[in-house]
């Protein structure tokens, strides 16, 4: 026996030669038990295509498409006889399939010693799904969602894993009601169980079984919270988290009883989601991918249709912690990492990531294509469409995210890939916002050249906590940004006296950023064109930052003045010189004008949009 190889555990399952083609009167009946039972099947064909020989090849697209219903991705291996490392079990193959009995056989054959290993995931290559709160609002959008999943099962053969935010604005109802029972004693759950009650029973769901033991819950957890007069961080999230498990039991019922898909509802935390315990923003373990990926092969099978909660997670204590609002991202580019799926499909209410955010200019236009470090950015700095860190499992594993809208699914939508894969040659990407932060400008009170300033300011800010967004220098002086609220007056007060031997130190709030994702290489062109603009409106820019990423350029305006220099430079990058061509469209203004009604249109569908504050 060859040494790479051993007997099976297990029954493998062997589809000898001849079994590719419908004529050999396998019916799917017949094969689909052993196909399910098999750990591994073994695809023996005499010939093999040189280009797609390998030692733990996926073979299923040489499987007829009845075959490969069942086999899924299923560890499949493709087998020459003529492959002289493979010599022992092949010859086992080949007796058994040179019998001219055209059947399938089960047996103890064999199985490879080691699984497939090295980038995560390779095993399942899936596609993640992921549904945001606008897209499964209420019942209408579930069965939106269900075509949506149906027909992802139909193009890719196989079931992808769904992620699921809350429904519509769940998160934010449950965020009042703990708040009513802790500042006013008001124990009131009714607007998010009216909510999944009318889900379930306009869906035809035993609304007692699938939803009420989490309400009771939910109700105890309140009453808890008026008595004892306490909602920490740590008792938020677990609060928030009602919301994640309610849409997912509700949906996967959906998918069960009313279209027939094996689908089961899956919380985060037990499919392997582990954090640290900074409640409300908690950062994801690295044995999170091996978790997931133990689990995915010990509990979901290919047969089975994972309905996952996104956002929420466990501590290594086991307190339910959430990744921070929009969160749901970062749970589905997790899993696609973990999994090495083919792609993560974030589904929003937008046709993709815009030029900018639609609610602000209402002729934004869709990105074709972005890299991981353009959408890192443009999420970081204030565009809501995307969680902060979810770029950063996709990048890492190189998952394209592809960012569609459940409202039009026919719209191509955004793909976010490589750097080496994007093909952009375009001056700005897309801008985005980020207002009230505070401008700090620190000036140094010593002579020209002195060393240690730069460490003694940015250890003071570290001891603080306080996380610096954009930075400028100069030899004497510093100016730099920090998250609003960040810092209150007594913090601000510490600082000055920490750092008054070396600087001057003084803070001004209302301020906002404004990130030009753009192509640095251009940066002189893109910042010409800039200044003039928000020279012509008037604006002052307090200051400018061009990030060491090369993908953005950071203008520091006031809050007042955030939304008026926006639309200016849209204007000018998108909609008026020939050369702010996006990729995207031939006709800028036509393609903002359908954009702007689409995102008015998903506004009034879901009532939670406010589109246009023009
Ligand atoms: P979901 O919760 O469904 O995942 P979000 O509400 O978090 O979706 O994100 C989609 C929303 O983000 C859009 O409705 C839009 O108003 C807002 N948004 C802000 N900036 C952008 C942008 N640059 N592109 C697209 N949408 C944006
Ligand atoms: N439900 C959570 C929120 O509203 C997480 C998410 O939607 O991604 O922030
Ligand atoms: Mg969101």
């Amino acid at each position: 026996m060859h040494s790479a190889l051993r007997p099976a555990a297990q029954p493998c399952f062997i589809l000898a030669p001849g079994l590719t083609s419908n004529r050999n009167g396998l019916t799917r009946a017949s094969c689909a038990h052993e196909l399910r039972r098999a750990p591994c099947v073994w695809l023996a064909r005499r010939r093999f295509p040189r280009q797609t020989a390998g030692p733990q090849h996926d073979a299923s697209c040489l499987v007829p498409s009845f075959h490969r219903q069942e086999l899924h991705r299923q560890r499949v291996v493709a087998l020459s006889r003529r492959r002289t490392k493979r010599t022992a079990p092949l010859d086992i193959v080949a007796e058994r399939s040179d019998s001219g009995n055209a059947q399938a056989v089960s047996g103890t054959q064999f199985q490879q010693e080691a699984t497939p290993t090295g980038a995560p995931g390779k095993v399942y290559d899936r596609v993640v799904c992921k549904f945001g709160g606008s897209s499964v609002a209420d019942a209408e959008r579930m069965r939106e969602v269900a075509r949506l999943v149906r027909r992802q099962i139909e193009l890719s053969r196989q079931y992808p894993v769904v992620v699921l935010s809350a429904m519509g604005s769940t998160t934010n109802d449950l965020i009042a009601a703990g708040d009513a029972a802790l500042y006013e004693g008001i124990v009131d759950s009714t607007v998010v169980r009216n909510r999944a009650y009318a889900v379930c029973d306009a869906l035809g769901l035993d609304r007692e079984a699938l939803v009420d033991p989490l309400l009771m819950q939910l109700d105890q957890l309140l009453m808890g919270v008026k008595f004892i007069r306490e909602l920490s961080p740590r008792t938020r999230d677990y609060l928030v988290s009602f919301g994640e498990r309610l849409s997912v039991r509700i949906f996967a019922a959906h998918l069960l009883y009313n279209e027939g898909l094996p689908a089961r509802a899956f919380d985060a935390f037990d499919v392997g989601f582990r954090t640290d315990s900074n409640f409300q923003n908690a950062e994801i373990l690295e044995e999170t991918y091996d978790l997931i990926r133990s689990f995915f092969e010990r509990v979901v099978s290919n047969q089975t249709l994972a309905v996952i909660t996104g956002f929420i997670a466990k501590d290594n204590e086991g307190h339910v912690t959430t990744l921070g609002r929009g969160g749901s991202d970062l749970t589905a580019t997790t899993l696609g990492a973990a999994l090495g799926a083919t792609e993560v499909q974030v589904w929003k209410d937008v046709d993709g990531i815009m030029t900018t955010d639609p609610r602000l200019v209402p002729n934004a236009i869709p990105v074709a294509e972005m890299s991981f470090e353009e959408a890192a950015e443009l999420a970081y700095f204030g565009a809501k469409v995307l969680h902060p860190v979810a770029m950063q499992p996709a990048l890492r594993f190189n998952i394209p995210v592809r960012v569609k809208n459940s409202y039009n699914p026919e719209a191509p939508g955004t793909v976010i890939l490589r750097r080496e894969s994007a093909t952009m040659d375009r001056p700005v990407t897309a801008l985005s916002v980020k207002r009230g932060v505070q401008l700090v400008d620190i000036v140094s009170t010593r002579m020209v050249g002195a060393y240690g300033f730069l460490a003694r300011v940015f250890a003071c800010f570290a001891t603080h906590q306080l996380s610096v967004d954009v930075i400028a220098t100069s030899e004497v002086s510093l100016s730099l940004t920090l998250d609003a609220n960040a810092c209150d007056m007594t913090r601000q007060q510490r600082i000055i006296k920490e750092l008054q031997q070396i600087a001057q130190v003084s803070f001004s709030s209302g301020r906002a950023i404004i990130s030009i994702i753009s192509n640095v290489r251009r940066s002189s062109e893109i910042l010409a064109r800039a200044m003039k603009v928000l020279h012509e409106q008037n604006i002052e820019v307090q200051m400018i930052s061009q990030g060491a990423s090369k993908f953005n350029i950071s203008l520091v305006v006031h809050n007042d003045e955030a939304i008026t220099a926006v639309r200016a430079l849209h204007d000018e990058f998108f909609h008026c010189s020939p050369s702010a061509s996006n990729g995207t469209s031939t006709s800028a203004t036509a393609a903002a004008a359908a954009a702007a009604a689409a995102a008015a249109a998903a506004a009034n569908a879901d009532g939670v949009r406010v589109a246009g504050a023009a």
